[in-house]
């Protein structure tokens, strides 16, 4: 199999922060075989490798990645009935408008969430109503320990909010089964446009990976503690605290990923001493995370 393994590729472009180094190789998958391909190949040269989706959860670092990015490019989607069989690769706003064209509902509240389908079972996406383990009945597998794929049901996942086991065994998500239910196509549209008007009322748009970090149970929010303890509007570099949703930290067009760590730290640092609060973050910063929990 001839993948084409290209170097010193800018993680930018990739990143909805659109900040970060290069990764020193760099590859594109289109299929399952290809996916496993590439580990074994990572595996056997020895490089670190990383499974990059819509980048929408991701900050690389400006020292950039010191191994091997698979981008996922896998976007099969098969619909019967009322199950939906999506590669890991879909867009996941994707696969929820092509279930709404399919009067399929139950899964519009992810209509705004970025980023695709494997990125959102790894961190179990969702929104205060919904996850997106609610709707999953299995998932097909590479297994960190195991050379062949495998299926697996939720209860491997282990999920919990904003969590999966897969985060710490680094298992590579290949498919994903999900069940939804037949719905009026008008239901669905409506809801789909209510969920979008919403977000625009609350979030910014720009260069984010939307909340930063994770609510903290205690507290309504964490974008609460941190408005609370005065950090709207701060900025370092060209990071800045959005003044619409404190939870979000935005590369205002200039930033790099030092600016972004380093405003996230004197947020954690503020959020620490006012409320005792550590807060936890959600985006994963790689390779060389500040924070503990990571
Ligand atoms: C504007 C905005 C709004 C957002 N709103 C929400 C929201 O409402 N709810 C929410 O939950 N999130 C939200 N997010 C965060 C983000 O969209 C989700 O976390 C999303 O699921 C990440 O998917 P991704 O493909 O972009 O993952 P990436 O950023 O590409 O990767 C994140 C992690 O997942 C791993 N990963 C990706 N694909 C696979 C795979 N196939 N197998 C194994 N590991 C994999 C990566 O290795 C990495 O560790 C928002 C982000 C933005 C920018």
């Amino acid at each position: 199999m001839e993948i084409k393994v290209q170097k010193n590729i800018s993680l930018k472009q990739f990143c909805t922060y659109k900040t970060g180094g290069s990764a020193k190789y760099f590859a594109e998958v289109k299929t399952p075989q290809e996916m496993v391909h590439l580990r074994d190949f990572a595996r056997i040269q020895n490089i670190p490798y990383m499974i990059l989706g819509g980048g929408s959860n991701i900050l690389f670092g400006d020292e950039g990645f010191p191994g091997l990015i698979i981008l996922n490019r896998m976007t099969k989607l098969h619909i019967q009935g009322e199950r939906v069989t999506a590669e890991s690769g879909v867009n996941l706003a994707r696969m929820v408008m092509v279930c709404a064209q399919n009067n399929l509902g139950g899964i519009s509240g992810l209509c705004n969430v970025p980023g695709s389908v494997g990125g959102a079972v790894y961190g179990n996406a969702g929104i205060p109503e919904m996850n997106i383990s609610d709707i999953m009945t299995h998932a097909i597998i590479l297994p960190n320990d195991s050379e062949k794929p495998i299926m697996v049901t939720p209860d491997y996942f282990q999920f919990s909010y904003r969590d999966s086991k897969v985060k710490r065994t680094k298992d590579i998500i290949l498919s994903a089964t999900f069940k939804l239910q037949f719905e009026p196509g008008m239901k669905i549209r409506t809801e789909i446009s209510q969920y979008a008007k919403e977000r625009l009322q609350k979030q910014p748009t720009g260069n984010t990976c939307g909340s930063f970090f994770k609510n903290p149970g205690q507290f309504p929010s964490a974008g609460w503690l941190i408005e609370q303890s005065g950090c709207k509007g701060m900025k370092v570099g060209g990071a800045m605290v959005s003044p619409k949703h404190a939870n979000f930290i935005m590369n205002t067009g200039d930033a790099n990923s030092s600016d972004i760590i380093n405003l996230t730290i004197k947020i954690h640092q503020i959020v620490k001493k006012k409320f005792n609060v550590n807060l936890e973050p959600e985006v994963q910063i790689v390779p060389n995370s500040p924070f503990k929990s990571q």
